[in-house]
């Protein structure tokens, strides 16, 4: 359609080029990692906003993680000149809340409706389960929790979900209490997001009309890894549901995907949407790209001959002209500890010997627990790190705490939010008040907080005086900007006071501090006033009144500026919904820690790809189904093929896990790749008796391990528990200690020996903290 190569395109392989420049309609691009599917969704998007075939209004892009969809906007931008801020690319559920905020109305939602996260989401459904007086044995909190999500899942209410026995019974009218508990408190969890934003679509006529003649284009990346409401969704944006039956309205979708990446399945992703949406969607343009542009030749031979122990592939090539490179660094380390230690030699040489920045090395694992070792070893070695996932910076105690208070600045009807600080900080609020609070609740029909005149008695008096403490600072609050708000919050609350007095509590009280920097930040990005949170009120009219103004004209122009969310909203929804940014430590070139789940999409200069042992990757619960263990090999191929460079695989003989120590034979995905691609660090597996996979005996491979002491009757297993201090250092839980950093502390706990030992510290101004001993210098007091 161009007359000259627009710059935009000159570097795309023909394969790719095609991709890019495709008619309007629907496509399926299949290809393996690293073969520039998303850089060619990117371009595809510039390309059809720079040849002028469709408005920045008129694109919707799905990603992954907001992480994702961040770095698909800085590219854009960095493409083209337009406004990028106001199209609609963002995550399932950034994009599904954002529909829904500028219908509330329509959906009789609250239009201060909050987001519930996982954690809250849980003690919602604990709160519920207390009320009901459920038997905790047969229905635990947890699995209730999964069973909801499981249904929203796919795409079920209460009433919709089949009822096979009576246990199943009782679930489904839990699930239907809790529905009505988050309608009566005006709060929405993850799942809610998706499948009420589904029905929008589904039930009513003009607002799906209204979406689809908006959205030309559609472009789905990951697409291995939608659940089936996920593309139920997408369907209702591209079409409508005639019965069974599909049809299609014209949508040009592009789907972008790869079997071999699909690690979602434990929570309802179906790699048979590909099949599925090939077939409805009447799909002809089927790309396939070869050319793998990110690893060198090594790390893609190792990635290709794993997978192919998988069954049932759809089959793709990959191919590279990046070079061969060095071949994979595999290490055998004797604890998690001397891996800890092994890893930060090897980061320590490429950052700096090597000069590879900090942020393009990436350490993965399999499950969270295990980067608290990491993080000890690279804090301890003074290595600035960053932690994606996990802890993160909106789910910490103290924070979750102030955005509490935010959130009934807004809804106090957010039961969730008035129980969490009804009594934080102390007021002498006791179990006893809570429980009649919650009777008068129930009995009235009302939220706790309108509950609270109605109880008695001195416990009348502390809730109605929490009550009013509520409604002043709301009043105090009117008019002011986020940052304000906030302080106004963490002063008026006592929670600043509160952690202020609390001893060892520093790091809390400057997270606190840090939560007004993060409220200033998202005011200056999301450029409040311009930017379109939300839709528009007129657009939002026009969408519900079916949209005639629009008819035969597609709206394809940037919608006119107007805001239906406060910036408090906005703050409160973006804390509930951004995933694993940890923003006290942004901006600093930093190593990236996270689980291979988060790595998805993402590349490295040099990737770590550590824990490598059975029961651990591949995962425990993989060992039942053979399934299972495919996903496994699959996540896996994910962590291979997010190195550019130099990869490195470990393992460690012994590892503390959940308090114990765990003897892990190495994964069978180490024998899995090519031994040419392959350079031991360590004695190689085989050479020594009693390291052979399946093996419970670990001989010392390695001459440190030799100094470890064996466990009586267990010949060659080192023991930690050992009650000598000989190994520790001199070193005993319960001693006060000084160190040179860190000042006075208590020794909370002493694990491992000699070179593995550490201890847990409770220092009096830095909190406690996890040091190597054979390298932190302790003195006992
Ligand atoms: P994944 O499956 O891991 O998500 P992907 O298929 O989405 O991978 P991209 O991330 O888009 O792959 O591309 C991988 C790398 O290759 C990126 O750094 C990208 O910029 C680069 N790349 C892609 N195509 C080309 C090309 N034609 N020329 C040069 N570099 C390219
Ligand atoms: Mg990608």
């Amino acid at each position: 359609a161009l007359d000259q190569p627009s710059p935009l395109l000159q570097s795309l392989n023909p394969e790719q080029l095609a991709a890019v420049t495709l008619g309007p309609e629907p496509a399926l691009i299949l290809a393996g990692a690293g073969s520039g599917k998303t850089r060619v969704l990117t371009t595809r998007i510039a390309w059809l906003l720079s040849t002028g075939q469709v408005g920045p209004a008129g694109v919707l892009a799905v990603t992954f993680t907001n992480k994702a969809a961040k770095e698909m906007l800085t590219r854009l931008a960095a493409l083209l000149p337009l406004n990028v801020r106001g199209m609609w690319i963002g995550t399932f559920h950034g994009l599904c809340h954002r529909m829904l905020r500028a219908h509330c109305k329509l959906l009789n939602l609250p239009a201060t409706f909050q987001i519930l996260d996982m954690q809250d989401q849980l003690s919602a459904i604990k709160r519920l389960h207390k009320q009901l007086a459920l038997d905790e044995e047969r229905f635990k909190p947890k699995e209730l929790q999964w069973f909801i999500n499981a249904c929203k899942e796919e795409g079920q209410r209460a009433h919709q979900v089949p009822a096979r026995d009576a246990e199943q019974r009782h679930k489904i009218e839990f699930y239907r209490l809790y529905e009505e508990q988050c309608q009566r408190e005006g709060v929405l969890d993850f799942g809610e997001l998706l499948l009420r934003s589904f029905e929008l679509l589904r039930d009513h006529d003009p607002v799906r009309e209204h979406y689809q003649r908006r959205f030309r284009h559609i472009l789905v990346d990951e697409f291995q890894d939608t659940n089936r409401l996920q593309y139920a969704w997408l369907k209702l944006l591209a079409g409508r549901m005639e019965g069974n039956q599909f049809v299609p309205a014209g949508n040009a979708v592009l789907a972008v995907g790869d079997d071999d990446q699909s690690i979602y399945a434990f929570r309802g992703a179906r790699v048979g949407n590909m099949a599925d949406f090939v077939r409805e969607f009447g799909v002809r343009q089927q790309i396939k790209l070869e050319q793998n542009y990110r690893s060198q030749a090594h790390i893609l031979e190792a990635a290709n001959r794993l997978i192919e122990h998988n069954q049932g592939r759809l089959g793709k090539n990959l191919r590279t002209d990046q070079g061969t490179g060095e071949p994979l660094r595999v290490y055998e380390a004797p604890s998690d500890y001397a891996e800890a230690n092994w890893i930060v030699d090897e980061v320590r040489q490429l950052t700096g010997r090597d000069g590879l920045p900090a942020h393009q090395v990436a350490l993965l694992y399999r499950s969270n627990a295990q980067s608290r070792v990491l993080e000890t070893a690279l804090f301890n070695a003074g290595l600035p790190y960053r932690v994606y996932g996990g802890l993160r910076f909106f789910e910490r105690a103290e924070i979750k705490h102030a955005l509490a208070y935010l959130r009934l600045l807004d809804n106090p009807a957010d039961d969730t939010s008035l129980l969490r600080v009804l009594n934080f900080p102390p007021r002498g609020i006791g179990a006893r008040s809570v429980e009649a609070l919650q009777a008068a609740a129930q009995a009235a029909g009302c939220s706790l907080h309108d509950a609270a005149s109605a109880v008695p008695g001195r416990a009348g008096a502390s809730l109605g005086a929490f009550v009013a403490l509520l409604d002043a600072l709301r009043e105090r609050c009117q008019g002011l900007a986020l940052r304000q708000i906030v302080e106004q919050v963490l002063q008026h609350s006592g929670l600043l006071a509160h952690y202020r007095a609390e001893r060892d509590a520093s790091e809390r009280v400057e997270n606190l501090e840090e939560l007004l920097n993060a409220a200033e930040s998202f005011v200056m990005q999301e450029g409040f006033g311009r930017d379109a949170v939300a839709l528009p009120l007129d657009e939002t009219a026009a969408a519900e009144a079916g949209a005639a103004a629009n008819a035969g004209n597609p709206p394809d122009e940037e919608p006119p500026s107007g805001e239906t969310l406060s910036p408090l909203q906005a703050f409160l929804s973006h804390a509930a919904l951004e995933a694993g940014d940890n923003q006290a430590q942004s901006g600093q070139d930093a190593v990236q820690l996270m689980t291979v789940h988060a790595a998805k999409g993402l590349e490295f200069d040099a990737v770590f790809i550590t824990g490598l042992e059975e029961g651990l990757f591949p995962h425990d619960n993989a060992s039942s189904s053979a399934q299972a263990l495919e996903e496994e090999r699959r996540l896996m191929y994910v962590a291979i093929t997010r190195a550019r460079q130099r990869l490195y695989l470990s393992h460690a003989q012994t590892r503390m896990l959940h308090g114990q120590t765990r003897y892990h034979p190495r994964s069978r995905f180490l024998d899995e790749l090519p031994p040419q691609c392959l350079q031991w660090l360590s004695p190689k597996p085989g050479a020594v008796a009693g390291l052979a996979r399946g093996s419970t005996g670990l001989q010392p491979a390695w001459g440190r391990s030799a100094l470890v002491p064996e466990v009586p009757g267990v010949p060659g297993l080192p023991s930690r528990s050992a009650p000598a201090t000989a190994d520790t250092h001199g070193i005993r839980s319960g001693m006060a200690v000084f160190h040179q950093k860190f000042g006075q502390g208590k020794v909370l706990a002493v694990e491992g020996r000699g070179d593995d030992a550490r201890a847990h510290v409770n220092f009096t101004r830095h909190g406690s903290k996890w040091l190597a001993l054979a390298v932190a210098k302790l003195t006992p007091l």
